[in-house]
């Protein structure tokens, strides 16, 4: 029995085919280009094998309400090629097995909540600091959804005192995404990230904006465990200072857990996301 994964992000396609217990046999990256090149690729890989069912973790936004029209397409992205890209439609239409669809953030979630750094709890928030910043939870074992899936990166902030005040993104301006995403630090900085590693007022600010996003999430969703990834957070000097800084923004008001184990690095690195499709796989078909 082997099941597909794809983690579609905005740069690049991860495909990975697994066994019945979820070992990665083989694995590819493909740039993110047109639909019809991509997905080309994608075919090509998976023709290969046989499988029982396909996860997918994408890009967003997304349509994941299954009684809508649209179930299964990418809607309103910025990227314009895959704008309303019925993405589940093409892949049912060539292997006809069932498709398990969600938000990449989502499916590492499922990734960390099942196999990463939160096996031992019931719930959990996983955030990436990337390009954008997105988030997805697993709430009670359930991936968190609504009418849509979370869109955690576009919460409102609290301005850095000083900090210019256009941000970078395109629907909000001063969201969490528009100051804190990476290209919000190399558009306020004019370098890149991972040049700035020794720019201590850099670090301040960035941990000054992540953890009032921890803050929110955790009043709202009360997770037991908030997992920091994606390109920024390997900058991990960040970790303590979020953990400082949402002490001060909590005061005493809720009792919270050991910060140490509450707010975490990824467990599965950087597979989180495409453990978490084939987890999808599994329990799609
Ligand atoms: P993407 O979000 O595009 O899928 P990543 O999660 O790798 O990819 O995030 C890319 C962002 O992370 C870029 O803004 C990059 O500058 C930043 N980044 C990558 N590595 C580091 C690092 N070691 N320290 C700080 N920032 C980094
Ligand atoms: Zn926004």
């Amino acid at each position: 029995m082997k099941y597909g994964a794809i983690e579609a992000g905005g740069t690049k396609f991860i495909c990975a085919v697994s066994n019945e217990k979820l070992e990665i046999l083989e694995r590819i990256s493909i740039p993110t280009t047109t639909p019809n090149k991509t997905m080309d690729s994608v075919f090509k890989f998976f023709d290969k094998y046989k499988l029982e069912a396909i996860g997918v973790g994408s890009f967003g936004p997304i349509d994941v309400n299954k009684k809508s029209k649209t179930y299964g397409y990418i809607t309103t992205t910025p990227k314009l090629a895959w704008t309303n890209y019925n993405f589940v439609g093409y892949l049912k239409d060539r292997y006809n097995i069932p498709i398990g669809w969600t938000t990449d953030v989502n499916a590492a979630a499922l990734g960390e909540f099942e196999n990463g750094a939160a096996m031992d709890v019931q719930s959990c928030v996983y955030l990436t600091i990337g390009t954008g910043i997105g988030g997805g939870a697993v709430i009670n074992g359930q991936l968190l959804k609504g009418y849509s899936h979370p869109e955690m990166g576009h919460i409102l902030v609290r301005m850095y005192p000083n900090d210019i005040r256009k941000g970078v993104c395109p629907y909000h301006n001063d969201c969490l995404e528009g100051m804190a995403s990476g290209f919000a630090i190399e558009e306020r900085w004019g370098k890149k990230a991972y040049e700035l590693k020794d720019n201590e007022e850099v670090w301040k600010m960035e941990a000054f904006y992540i953890a009032q996003a921890v803050m929110t999430y955790t009043l709202i969703l009360s997770p037991e465990r908030i997992i920091l990834g994606g390109g920024v957070m390997k900058q991990l000097k960040l970790f303590p200072l979020i953990r400082k800084e949402l002490k001060q923004l909590m005061g005493e008001y809720v009792s919270m857990p050991s910060l140490d184990e509450y707010i975490v690095s990824p467990g599965l690195g950087d597979n989180s996301a495409i453990i978490g499709c084939l987890l999808l796989a599994q329990k799609t078909s």
